[in-house]
């Protein structure tokens, strides 16, 4: 039974499937690769989704949603007819649309699916998603985010293993730019950075004002039918543009006049400076926070819709130096990265298993007061955002009054400084001996998988009490046995982050090495180890992996030489690539 790879959009959703080897995507029941996310309800009192959906937005705005994927995880809900719906609801009707398609399309049943989002969905947002997934029938035990999705496509349809991508996924409401780092079998998001207000519908909106003010039409004359019908002839023509020199917009006037302006690309970059004034800031930031030079990025993939805009590749070409790279249709490219994730599932044996090591979207921390003046707890941060997962970080925390019997420490995800400010995952109460203020301490650890489990562990060595508490998506009640699968996971990456069998291979190596030898040699030989035990307590894989290749050439040095007493190493300043 195949597993189901579904890019679940703002404005559009795909749904893909691992085929004979490669992903193919799945077309729908009007035999489109894309499925409006727009549901309405029609004149007869029925649901419907997709493309008559989202002609309905014009003619009947109020029995119509779209872009409530801008509200997963909040408790907004929208009115369609009598019924209120919550934005998994409404998500759930375009799963189910997309899985009775694909049961048609593929003559089989379905009942799991992979689904992508983007990188800085939260907990909440990322349970919304499941709970959605779970109405419309559709086990799912793996969420992919974006970034990595368009990363598996690239490196599928490119070949290349190696590489420094940054992923410019430009959709209908959102730009979200990710810097993915590839090799060999892992892909790492190392920064992410994104406008959840800069997308093709602002474009539109930038082309409807334009219309309007060209035109001399007042902005409050027109009809909300009207303004729909207006951007709507906005976005056709900004298309059109693609493949055009210009294009026509044409709105009918009072008394059977028409008002029209010509859209040629000059005009359009013209209407998009502002935007790209923002997207350049955007872009700014998630290089400045990935670490790297721009130079340093290999390329620059198109994806989404929006990155058809026919004056997008002359802005990036000119920031980057280079013209981005357009594979394929950007807007089918996380679907496809979906479907190929959706093979890994399968453990179809054509693909080998990639591990995903992401970067966190927000920070983890808890709640201290450490401030007379101020009693108001605030956040003492754990895990940074946009520290590489898997991660594992420990802090010590004091009792701060006298007698104090319990410690406790919430667990907080979010950006304030103010703990109630943030989003509370969950707590953990330990109880301490009573001593003045300031003497009992807990050793707090918090260790965060790819899989979104937060184990977070509090120690009292004084008593030696214990107590680990699991956040696992915390609005959504797993089973017990995918509790116990996913906590399996949990303990097998924490082995693989204490040490890989190659690095304890490697150290094991230069340990005999040091002691075979004697004198200048065996002080060489002691930098070397001494710079690799360095780079073993990094948590990030691409610099630990660019440790074993320098450790590796090393070694293959030593052997060689070792009998000649000659070996004079060059320790690197740090595990950054340098572009060698
Ligand atoms: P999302 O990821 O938000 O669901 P998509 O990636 O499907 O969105 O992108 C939808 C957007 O792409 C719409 O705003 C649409 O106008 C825009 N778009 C589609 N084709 C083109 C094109 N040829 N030129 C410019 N924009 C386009
Ligand atoms: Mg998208």
């Amino acid at each position: 039974m195949a597993i189901l790879g579904i890019d679940l959009g703002t404005t559009n959703s795909l749904a893909c499937v691992w085929k004979d080897g490669r992903p193919e995507l799945v077309k729908n029941s009007l035999g489109e690769l894309l499925t409006p996310s727009v549901v309405c309800l029609d004149e007869e009192g029925n649901l419907t989704v997709g493309a008559v959906a989202r002609e309905q937005l014009i003619t009947a705005p109020e029995n119509t949603a779209a872009a409530f994927k801008r509200w997963m995880g909040t408790q907004k809900t929208f009115t369609l007819g009598e019924k209120t719906f919550t934005p998994p609801e409404l998500s759930a009707l375009v799963l189910e649309k997309l899985r009775r398609d694909a049961e048609a399309a593929l003559g089989e049943e379905v009942t799991e699916a992979v689904i992508s989002v983007p990188a800085y969905f939260n907990d909440n947002q990322r349970s919304a998603t499941k709970l959605a997934a779970q109405l419309a029938g559709l086990k799912t035990e793996r969420i992919i985010n974006e970034p990595s999705a368009a990363a598996l496509a690239y490196r599928l349809a490119s070949g290349e293993e190696d590489a420094c991508l940054i992923i410019f996924d430009f959709g209908g409401g959102t730009l979200d730019v990710s810097v993915v780092e590839c090799f060999e079998n892992v892909i790492e998001i190392t920064a992410i950075a994104g406008d959840n207000r800069l997308g093709g519908n602002d474009i539109d909106e930038a082309i409807a004002r334009y219309f309007c003010a060209y035109n001399g039409i007042p902005q409050n004359v027109l009809s909300a039918e009207q303004q729909a019908m207006l951007l709507r002839q906005a976005e056709r023509c900004k298309c059109a543009l693609s493949w055009s020199a210009m294009s026509v917009m044409v709105l009918p006037g009072p008394d059977g006049t028409t008002y029209n302006l010509t859209l040629t690309r000059d005009l359009l970059a013209k209407l998009c400076e502002e935007l790209f004034g923002r997207m350049k800031k955007v872009l700014a930031r998630a290089i400045r926070d990935s670490g790297r030079g721009i130079g340093e990025i290999d390329h620059v993939i198109l994806v989404g819709g929006s990155s058809k805009l026919a004056v997008l590749p002359d802005f990036l070409g000119s920031l980057f130096g280079k013209p981005p790279l357009m594979l394929d249709d950007p807007d089918t490219i996380v679907a496809r990265g979906v479907g190929i994730c959706a093979g890994i599932k399968e453990r179809k044996g054509e693909i080998r298993d990639i591990v995903m090591t992401d970067v966190c979207p927000f920070t983890l921390g808890t709640s201290v007061v450490d401030n007379d003046k101020d009693q108001n707890p605030h956040m003492a941060v754990m895990i940074e955002r946009n520290s590489v997962l898997p991660i594992s970080r420990s802090d010590r925390f004091y009792t701060t009054r006298d007698n104090q019997e319990k410690i406790r420490v919430d667990i907080l995800q979010g950006e304030e400084y103010y703990a109630k400010d943030n989003l509370k995952l969950g707590e953990v109460v330990i109880t301490v001996p009573p001593e003045p203020a300031g003497k009992q301490w807990v050793k707090t650890t918090f260790t965060y998988d790819i899989n979104g489990v937060l184990q977070v562990d509090v120690e009292n060595t004084s008593t030696a009490r214990k107590k680990t508490a699991y956040v696992v998506n915390p609005s959504l009640h797993l089973s017990e046995e995918e509790l116990e699968r996913k906590l399996q996971e949990l303990a097998a990456i924490r082995r693989e982050l204490t040490q890989s069998e190659e690095e304890q291979l490697l150290l094991a190596t230069a340990e005999r090495i040091f002691a075979e030898s004697t004198g200048r040699l065996r002080e060489a030989v002691g930098k070397v180890l001494t710079a690799y035990r360095g780079a073993l307590e990094d948590q990030s894989p691409s610099r630990r992996h660019r440790a074993r290749k320098w450790m590796k050439e090393q070694l293959d040095t030593l052997e060689k030489y070792q009998d000649s007493g000659v070996f004079d190493p060059e320790i690197p300043d740090s595990w950054e690539d340098d572009g060698r």
